[in-house]
């Protein structure tokens, strides 16, 4: 077999001429920021989530800070989540001052697994922040339960599972914030952009203010008059400009027909990589369906005779962009000074090790699905 001609990546946007219209439209409008196309996305995201509130930021970490700090989040405050994450997600808990502790994945979801969490709960213990990792839905259920008997806050990262369903309602509208991502490699893009649905109106307004400098229109400052204003909050710039909005707008006219097309191409490599021994497939809950933000197979090595590192190595040379979704986020040389140590999450340390994640993404054609079956199966040597 001969190998691509061309690089494969693991991810990729899909963007259309209409796409860039929207863009140049917004560019010769009166505004580039703080127009009138923010509030349509936010709009056009909480109608399709089916929630009251959303409130767009700069990329889905700032947003992500915003949720942790609306949640009250300080220092000694502890906040339960997945390892298997990226480091954003920790990290948000982190730049409150807050303490993130890791609870240990499911083995066959690779999502936190609500046992564990129960385990992991003290006095401290303040937010619960799972992950839809590769796009599909925690068992938001179990974990909203587990929240409301410790009187604790769900803040779910949805960075991979905007259009995914859980018991047929869409993700963004079970946990008290959701945040959703639009870098180009999620299932919408916006540039750089992210956003937290709720539908709490306690939450939105703080979202708000936090998002712009703390500062908003308080009773007093409308006395004074129409120049003054009122910090309250010590808030950022985490404002979404109009330019990424309009994007944004664009591409979610578009998003089933993305996630169709992932489901599609999860559905291939399931049917051509089933008898291949060796090779994991991703289990899914009966109860949810996944956006297939990634496709991950874990390859046993016990079987396969050959390191992942080899494996992996040899997908590249074939000009297939395999990668690997995630380190255990507390191996990182951060958070070890911090004094997380090896062998915290068991589970997590061990499918991080046979993970491997295979190109999917809304414009690859049923041959690109060909081309990583046949590298891998070459690779295996197995032809
Ligand atoms: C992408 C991502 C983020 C961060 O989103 P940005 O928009 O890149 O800031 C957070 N959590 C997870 C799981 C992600 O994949």
């Amino acid at each position: 077999m001969k190998k691509r001609d061309s690089f494969l990546s693991y991810g990729k946007q899909q963007l259309d001429e209409d796409d860039i219209a929207a863009v140049v439209e917004t560019l010769r409008s009166p505004f580039l920021t703080q127009g009138p196309k923010v509030e349509e996305f936010e709009k056009a995201v909480a109608n399709y989530v089916g929630v009251k509130y959303a409130v767009a930021f700069a990329n889905g970490t700032a947003a992500l800070h915003a949720a942790c700090y609306v949640a009250g989040i300080g220092v000694g405050d502890e906040v339960i989540t997945t390892p298997i994450t990226f480091a954003a997600t920790s990290n948000a808990v982190l730049y409150c001052g807050g303490t993130p502790v890791f609870a240990d994945i499911d083995e066959n979801t690779y999502n936190i697994d609500p046992l564990e969490i129960e385990g992991k709960i003290t006095t401290k213990t303040k937010v619960i922040m799972p992950v839809d990792f590769s796009g599909q839905p925690v068992d938001i259920d179990s974990l909203m339960d587990i929240a409301k008997r410790h009187n604790l806050i769900v803040i779910e990262d949805g960075a991979h599972s905007l259009g995914a369903s859980y018991k047929g309602s869409k993700v963004g509208s079970q946990a008290d914030m959701t945040m959703f991502s639009f870098h180009p490699v999620k299932p919408i893009t916006t540039g750089e952009g992210g956003i937290i649905t709720t539908n709490s109106e306690a939450f939105y307004e703080k979202l708000k203010l936090f998002r712009s400098h703390g500062i908003g229109k308080t009773p007093y400052a409308i006395e004074q008059g129409d120049w003054y204003y009122e910090m309250t909050e010590l808030g950022f710039n985490y404002r979404m400009c109009d330019m990424q909005a309009a994007l944004g707008v664009s591409q979610m006219c578009k998003i089933d027909g993305f996630i169709e097309r992932r489901r599609e191409i999860a559905a291939l490599y399931n049917k051509k990589l089933a008898a291949i021994p060796g090779i994991v497939l991703p289990e899914q809950m009966e109860k949810a369906e996944s956006g297939w933000h990634l496709y991950m197979i874990q390859l046993d090595s016990q079987v396969l005779h050959k390191p992942r590192k080899e494996i992996f190595n040899e997908m590249r040379e074939q000009n297939i962009g395999v990668h690997v979704h995630y380190i255990p986020v507390y191996w990182q040389p951060y958070y070890k000074e911090l004094g997380y140590e090896k062998g915290l999450c068991p589970i997590a340390e061990k499918w991080y090790e046979q993970a491997l994640t295979l190109p999917i993404y809304p414009g690859m054609t049923d041959e690109d699905v060909g081309d990583v079956v046949l590298a891998l199966k070459k690779v295996l040597d197995i032809l």
